[in-house]
C-alpha cells in the first residue's frame, strides 16, 4: 500500500508535506493551549513533524496514520531524534475510515481531506475519534483570489474553480457543518515556497541520481515547468490553512 510514487521523490527531503513552515505548527501548538498528556490523532501525518514537534514541546502523546511507508518511516526517526518515540506513533496504513480505540483530544486532518471524500466527511470521521469538548483540526487550501477561468484553477492544480472556496465561504462553511472555528494559523506565500520550491532541488538531485528511472521524464518536465508554473498561478491564487473546530 503506498501513495502514487511521484509524491514519494519529490516530497521525500520535506518534513512538512503542506504550505506550513515550522514556526506555523509551533504557533497553532501554542494556540490550542495543549496539556502535557493530551491525546492527539493526525490523519495522514506524513512525516511526522506536528505530532513530533508537539509531543517534544507540550508533553502531548499521539498516533498518526499515513499511506506512505516512506513518509511513515521518516516519521519514525524524526520521534526517535526529538526523543519522543516513547509518546508518539506511526503507522503505516489508509486512514480512510480509521477511529481511534481510544477518545482522543484533539483529531486532525492537515493536508489529506479527500481520505474522507472532502471537508464535511473529514470532519464526520474524525468527530467518531474525538472526545465530548475535543478539537478538530483541518488543514485546507482556499482561494486567496478567486481564478478567473478554470484554466487558471486547473494550473493552481485543482480541477476546477468550484474545488476550493474563498477564506470567508471556508470559514463560514464550518459553520454551516454545525462547528464553531475556535482558533486558525494561515499559511503564506513564503511557506508556499517551502512546500513547493524544496521540490526543485529534490528533483534536479533525484534526475542527476536516476536518470534512467522509468519516472524521469516526468520529473524532468515538472522540474522544467514547476518554477513558473508556482509563481504565476499557486503562489499568487491559492492561500491555505489549519482551522480549529469544536462542535456547537
Ligand atoms: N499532514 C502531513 C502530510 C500532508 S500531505 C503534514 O502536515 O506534513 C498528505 C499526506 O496524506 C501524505 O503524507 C500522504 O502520504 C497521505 N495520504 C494520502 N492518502 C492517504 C490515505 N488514504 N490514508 C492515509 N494517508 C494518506
Amino acid at each position: 500500500m503506498d501513495i502514487p510514487r511521484i509524491f514519494n521523490i519529490t516530497e521525500s527531503a520535506h518534513r512538512i508535506h503542506n504550505p506550513f513552515t515550522p514556526d506555523k505548527y509551533a504557533t497553532l501548538g501554542a494556540a490550542l493551549r495543549l496539556s502535557a498528556g493530551a491525546r492527539v490523532l493526525d490523519l495522514g501525518s506524513g512525516s511526522g513533524e506536528m505530532l513530533c514537534t508537539w509531543a517534544r514541546d507540550h508533553g502531548i502523546v499521539g498516533t498518526g496514520i499515513d499511506m506512505s511507508p516512506l513518509f511513515t518511516a521518516q516519521a519514525q526517526s524524526r520521534a526517535v531524534e526529538l526523543g519522543v518515540a516513547g509518546q508518539v506513533s506511526f503507522i503505516h496504513g489508509d486512514a480512510a475510515g480509521h477511529v481511534a480505540d481510544e477518545k482522543v483530544d484533539v483529531a486532525a486532518c492537515i493536508g489529506a481531506s479527500w481520505i474522507a471524500g472532502g471537508v464535511a466527511g473529514t470532519i464526520a470521521l474524525l468527530a467518531q475519534s474525538l472526545r465530548p469538548g475535543g478539537i478538530i483540526l483541518i488543514g485546507e487550501p482556499y482561494w486567496r483570489q478567486l481564478p478567473p477561468s478554470d484554466e487558471v484553477a486547473r494550473q493552481c492544480l485543482a480541477h476546477t474553480v468550484a474545488d476550493f472556496l474563498t477564506l470567508p465561504e471556508l470559514v463560514s462553511s464550518f459553520g454551516n457543518l454545525g462547528h464553531d472555528v475556535v482558533e486558525m494559523v494561515l499559511a503564506n506565500p513564503d511557506g508556499w515556497d517551502r512546500y513547493e520550491a524544496a521540490k526543485w532541488l529534490t528533483m534536479r538531485r533525484w534526475l542527476q541520481a536516476n536518470p534512467n528511472d522509468e519516472l524521469a521524464s516526468e520529473v524532468r518536465t515538472q522540474l522544467t515547468t514547476e518554477p513558473l508554473r508556482h509563481v504565476t498561478y499557486t503562489r499568487e491564487y491559492l492561500g491555505w490553512g489549519v482551522f480549529a473546530l469544536m462542535a456547537r
